[in-house]
C-alpha cells in the first residue's frame, strides 16, 4: 500500500539514515550546503524540495532480509545518498558511518546477533576466493543481512580492507550478468545511485522480488523528482516508474 500523504508538521519516526545524516550533521564545523541546495529549503522526509516531495509515495513492503549500511563520512550528508531510500523500503535497515580507528559497539552487536546471518557485498575479483560465497544458503531461524558499503569506489575498497570485524563474514559478489545490467544503468548516473540498486538486487536473490522492484521502481521515482527539480521542471506524476510502483503497491486487505 501507499501511504497516506504525513499531516503538515508531522514527519515519521527518522530511520537510520535519517539519524545519521542528523547525527553527523550536528559534528559539522561548517554548515554542509548541499549542491544546489542553498536557495531552498529541503523536505525533511525525503531530502527533496517541497515541490518535488515523494513522501506520499513511500511504498510499505514487508521484508524478512535486512540491510546494514557502512557509509562513508561525507555520504549521509548527500541528498541524493540512496541509502536513505533503502531505508524508507527496508524496514530492518542500519546504518553506521565507517571511520578507520573505531567501530561503533552497536555495528559489532549487530554482527553478532544469531537472529542474522551477514553477508559483506563486495566485487569477488577484490575477495580471497575462499571468502566468496556463490549464493545466500538461508540458515532456519536467521534472516539475511547485507552490508552495503555505502561510498565513492575507492572508499569502498578501503572500508573492506580496513575493517578486521568484516574479515571472518562471507562475501557475496553479485552476479556477473545482473552487475553488468546494473553498471550499464549506472553509467547515465553519479555513481552513488547505485547503492539501492545493489540492495534490490540482494533483495532479488533471497526471492524478495516484490520488495526488490519495490525498491528499484521508488529509486526511479526519486531520481526523476531530483532531477525534475534540479532542472526546475514540475513532476511528473504519470513516468513509467510512478506507474510501476503504484502497480506494486496494491493496497492492502
Ligand atoms: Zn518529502
Amino acid at each position: 500500500m501507499l501511504r497516506a500523504p504525513n499531516p503538515p508538521g508531522l514527519l515519521p519516526e527518522p530511520h537510520a539514515v535519517s539519524r545519521l545524516r542528523a547525527s553527523r550533521l550536528a559534528r559539522s564545523v561548517k554548515p554542509f550546503l548541499a549542491r544546489g541546495g542553498i536557495k531552498g529549503e529541503r523536505c525533511a522526509g525525503c531530502r527533496l524540495v517541497p515541490s518535488h516531495c515523494i513522501c506520499a509515495l513511500k511504498p510499505d513492503v514487508s521484508t524478512q532480509a535486512g540491510v546494514c549500511l557502512l557509509m562513508a563520512d561525507i555520504e549521509p550528508l548527500k541528498p541524493s545518498n540512496t541509502g536513505w531510500l533503502i531505508a524508507d523500503v527496508v524496514k530492518d535497515t542500519f546504518a553506521f558511518g565507517w571511520a578507520r580507528t573505531e567501530v561503533e559497539p552497536d555495528l559489532l552487536t549487530l554482527l553478532a546477533d544469531p537472529k542474522w546471518q551477514p553477508f559483506v557485498v563486495f566485487p569477488g575479483e577484490f575477495v580471497a576466493p575462499e571468502r566468496l560465497v556463490p549464493k545466500v544458503h538461508a540458515q532456519a531461524g536467521r534472516r539475511p543481512l547485507f552490508i552495503l558499503l555505502d561510498a565513492t569506489w575507492p572508499q569502498a575498497r578501503k572500508i573492506f580492507r580496513k575493517s578486521p570485524y568484516l574479515d571472518a563474514l562471507p562475501v557475496l559478489s553479485l552476479h556477473p550478468e545482473q552487475v553488468s545490467h546494473y553498471q550499464l544503468r549506472r553509467s547515465r548516473r553519479d555513481d552513488h545511485f547505485c547503492t539501492s540498486e545493489v540492495a534490490a538486487l540482494c533483495l532479488d536473490l533471497v526471492g524478495e522480488t516484490v520488495a526488490a522492484q519495490t525498491l528499484q521502481a521508488y529509486l526511479e521515482v526519486y531520481t526523476r523528482h531530483y532531477l525534475q527539480a534540479k532542472h526546475q521542471l514540475p513532476p511528473d506524476l504519470q513516468s513509467p516508474a510512478h506507474q510501476a510502483l503504484r502497480a506494486l503497491a496494491r493496497p492492502s486487505n
